[in-house]
């Protein structure tokens, strides 16, 4: 019996694979597709946006440098590590519904927690480049990837659960479903999805123009829709507002996408020949719980909604992360009560976010003139410093903290990259997949208190380049700070929270 079944071999699925064999759990994932790398996963269909919370992520185990590799991306602009004040944007700063944000807009002073970090603020890749990265560092760490395996049974008991693909049974302790938008495991374990039902059928596709200077480069919001065309050759992307009414049961053919894309830029552009062509809505549903008892979801399992602003993939490395260290504890036995439930309790209210940015952009695109009126208002407000700066903090992830019951304003955010004066960077740090314990103090204050701890916190003492203020830090393995202590901190409370997250110091 493995301790951890995952259905489903996609970034999300094969990253906590990653985190659990990291913890030294037992882990098989099993994926639908025999071979990796087909061309839906591949450059240009499969290419994706990652901001940088998804691009730390990548840092903190090493992987960062193997992803920028396998992603063509080899003259990533360099970071000043020891700049002072807040360090410039490295890479792009997204859109709202069309409306692309300026980099000269954001407002850096007003985002005191971004700390200059090798990784980039955001960089395109492909999936097929972070799968490539990701499943050679899950089957170094003892993972076993069975391919060619489609899941289609499930039934758990108090004991475990067991998976059925054909004829073969796959048992375990527990099942994480990461297994995509369409998922068989959220359908067999009974979780409710809930949500809206879409206004607009998307596209995307290569083809080949018969007239490619009718079709404008870039993205272009129109009376009925939007189009963009990719800096790829032939990689097109429509919105069509049909109410989502196009068939999806079929693939879209040549005359159909022709007539759309016609229609939506306002143009006679002509497909000579489309060579790959899907389709996908703004339908936005989500799961009440991400947890049955000992069945867990992921990523897109776990929701689905328009792929507008680059936010699934984001999110779903997200849940990854906050899961996987969890799942572990609990696996090995020193998980305290209820921390498993703190999964749910801090990446649902993400989830729903996303939903709602999704939503408020299907709106703010909508042809009629309801739409076109907010619209209108979006652009005002983007147009300004402020606005700006607020949707990059939220299409970046920035804006994202949990609730753990402190004000202490960065405790539940992502923890900035801290460097201490030898040039030690928290990132290098979490390579293992441990907690860290950042101690600012000449004196080392909390190195006794964080020797109980040893196995699941790695202890760090010493001044830091910029330390924001504070005497010392404690971030989980996931990145995010669970204890910020000033300069004047008090010990207990940094033993309250190491116990909190980490369990009795003496298990
Ligand atoms: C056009 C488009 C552009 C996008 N752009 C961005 C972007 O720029 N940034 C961003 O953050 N997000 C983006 N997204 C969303 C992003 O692609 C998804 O959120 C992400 O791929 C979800 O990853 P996942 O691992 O959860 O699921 P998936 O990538 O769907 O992987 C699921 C895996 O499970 C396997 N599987 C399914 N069923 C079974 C079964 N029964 N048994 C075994 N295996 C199974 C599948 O074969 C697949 O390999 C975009 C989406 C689209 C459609």
């Amino acid at each position: 019996m493995h301790d951890v079944v995952i259905v489903g071999a996609g970034p999300v699925g094969l990253f906590l694979a990653c985190e659990l064999g990291l913890a030294g759990c037992s882990v098989v994932v099993l994926e639908r597709e025999p071979e990796p790398g087909s061309p839906w996963r591949s450059d240009p269909l499969g290419m994706r946006g990652l901001f940088a919370a998804s691009l730390q992520a990548f840092h903190r185990r090493g992987m960062l440098h193997p992803l920028l590799t396998a992603s063509g991306v080899h003259d990533a602009p360099g970071a000043d590590l020891d700049a002072d004040g807040p360090p410039p944007l490295r890479g792009g700063v997204g859109h709202f519904a069309g409306m692309v944000l300026d980099p000269a807009n954001v407002d850096l002073a007003a985002l005191p927690f971004r700390l200059p970090s090798p990784a980039p603020d955001f960089t395109m890749t492909s999936l097929a480049a972070i799968e490539t990265v990701l499943s050679e560092r899950a089957t170094g760490l003892g993972v076993e990837i069975r391919r060619g395996v489609t899941v289609s049974a499930l039934a758990q008991d108090d004991e475990g659960v067991v998976v059925g693909a054909g004829e073969h049974e796959y048992p375990a302790r527990w099942v994480v479903g990461c297994d995509g938008g369409r998922s068989t495991v959220r359908r067999l374990a009974g979780f409710e999805f809930v949500g809206t039902e879409p206004r607009f059928t998307g596209y995307t596709m290569v083809a080949t123009l018969a007239d490619p200077e009718k079709l404008r480069p870039g993205i272009h919001l129109t009376p009925t829709g939007m189009y963009l065309r990719m800096r790829a050759e032939g990689h097109i992307g429509v919105m069509d507002f049909d109410g989502g009414a196009f068939d999806r049961s079929q693939p879209p053919t040549r005359d159909h996408l022709q007539t759309v894309l016609r229609r939506v830029s306002g143009t006679d552009v002509t497909l000579s020949e489309v060579h790959f062509a899907s389709s996908f809505t703004d339908r936005a549903m989500q799961t009440t719980t991400y947890r049955r008892r000992r069945v867990l979801l992921a990523g897109d399992a776990a929701r689905i909604h328009s792929p507008l602003g680059g936010q699934g993939l984001n999110t779903g490395l997200g849940d990854a992360l906050n899961l996987g260290w969890k799942l572990a504890a609990t696996v090995h036995g020193h998980a305290p009560d209820g921390l498993l439930d703190t999964y749910t309790r801090e990446r649902h209210p993400v989830g729903a976010r996303v939903l709602d940015w999704s939503r408020a952009q299907v709106a703010a695109m909508s042809p009629d003139p309801h739409g076109q009126a907010l619209q209108g208002l979006i652009r005002d407000l983007i147009g300004t410093r402020d606005g700006t700066t607020y949707v990059f903090e939220k299409v970046s992830g920035s804006s994202i903290r949990h609730d753990l019951g402190s004000d202490q304003p960065l405790v539940g955010r992502n923890a900035p990259d801290f460097r201490l004066a030898d040039g030690t960077c928290l990132a290098e740090l979490m390579h293992d997949g441990r907690g860290v314990v950042l101690d600012f103090s000449a004196e080392g204050r909390l190195r006794d208190a964080a020797a109980d701890w040893h196995n699941r916190l790695c202890y760090a003492a010493g001044a830091a380049k910029n330390d924001l203020g504070l005497g010392a830090v404690l971030v989980r393995p996931d990145g995010i700070v669970a204890w910020a202590g000033d300069r004047a901190f008090d010990r207990k409370a940094f033993e309250r929270a190491a116990g909190q997250w980490f369990g009795n110091a003496q298990t």
